[in-house]
């Protein structure tokens, strides 16, 4: 189970999706994967926050070339804002390197490490 689907699945049961009062914002410490923001889609998140770049599997090049239908004009992605304590995620993915046997995962999560972050934008 992916940590922000879980997370989106705990917030519907305790808000609902259908009629909530403000905007949903999810926040993860890794950006979220083509699964994750496909459910986001479905769920109608409006922002997600993220701290630290997945290039291998995340979802930001989707939504930033992501073009909605004119029918279906609220399926669209959430707002993507990355790189919020991203030293500090890099840092517990570095942990659990340190920590965890060998493993698909743990060769996966040391591809983070070295990730370089985005050039600033304008
Ligand atoms: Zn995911």
């Amino acid at each position: 189970m992916h940590a922000d689907l879980l997370a989106m699945m705990q917030a519907d049961e305790a808000l609902g999706w259908r009629r909530r009062p403000c905007p949903v914002r999810l926040a993860v410490s890794l950006e979220p994967c083509v699964m994750c923001l496909g459910a986001a889609m479905v769920m109608r998140v409006d922002e997600c926050y993220f701290a630290l770049e997945s290039p291998s599997d995340g979802g930001a090049a989707l939504a930033a070339a992501w073009r909605p239908s004119p029918d279906l004009p609220w399926f669209a992605p959430p707002k993507l804002f990355g790189g919020i304590r991203r030293e500090e995620s890099r840092s517990l993915f570095r942990r659990y390197c340190d920590t965890a046997p060998e493993s698909g995962a743990r060769r996966w999560a040391q591809s983070l490490l070295t990730v370089s972050s985005p050039s600033a934008g304008p």
